[in-house]
């Protein structure tokens, strides 16, 4: 039974190791000689991320939140990493945030929320909601890598600083970035406020709404 758990997270770092996980020296060559296909469907790459025990978050969280939403979706939303409502739920963005973002989507872009694809840099809760750390953001980088080749979305809507940071490696100000738009191979990168920013600060509510126009106008 040891052994199979073990070849089990071997596969895993193997399969992580495809997805560009770049910490996986210990992968010992005969697996790399099995042919370890990459998770062909979001299914399966969320099967993979549930098991996921890469870093200090998983010994924390509840339940792993992978994101949710149309697999073939024109638009991925990032957020920064779950709160405790998508901790205990297992769904990103469906806390008071989430609210806000519901209404961004549906309100402003005319689009019903289950035809975007939600997720965040980080599938774990951070506890007490700090900031993810450098480590933990490139942990879980493989499995947003795959998410972004499978939905292969004409847009992503970067929320707040640290998904823009995490997802760019640019870490401008998103005063100065936001609405901004980032040619990137194959898709664009627009960032724009975390909705937690815009509960605090509603007078911002009028620059997220011309980012969210200029997404609608780029559709
Ligand atoms: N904030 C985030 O960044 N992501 C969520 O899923 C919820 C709140």
């Amino acid at each position: 039974m040891k052994n199979l758990h073990n070849a089990l997270q071997l596969k895993q770092l193997y399969l992580l190791k495809q997805m560009g996980y770049r910490y996986t020296d210990i992968v010992p060559s005969e697996l790399e000689e099995d042919s370890v296909e990459l998770p062909h469907d979001m299914k399966e790459l969320a099967n993979i991320a549930t098991g996921c025990h890469l870093c200090e978050l998983s010994k924390s969280r509840q339940k792993v939140v992978f994101g949710e939403g149309n697999p073939k979706a024109n638009i991925l939303f990032v957020g920064e990493g779950p709160g405790a409502t998508e901790d205990s739920t297992g769904r990103p963005f469906v806390g008071r945030a989430g609210e806000v973002l519901t209404k961004m989507i549906e309100n402003v872009l005319h689009i019903p929320r289950s035809e975007v694809y939600i997720t965040n840099i980080v599938k774990c809760r951070p506890p007490n909601n700090r900031v993810p750390s450098e480590s933990e953001a490139m942990n879980c980088r493989p499995y947003l890598q795959r998410q972004i080749e499978l939905i292969q979305p004409k847009l992503i809507v970067t929320l707040g600083a640290t998904a823009y940071r995490y997802l760019t490696n640019d870490d401008s100000p998103i005063s100065k970035v936001r609405g901004s738009v980032i040619q990137v191979e194959g898709y664009q990168i627009i960032p724009t406020f975390h909705p937690s920013y815009l509960l605090r600060n509603p007078s911002a509510k009028k620059e997220a709404l011309a980012d969210l126009l200029k997404v609608k106008s780029l559709l």
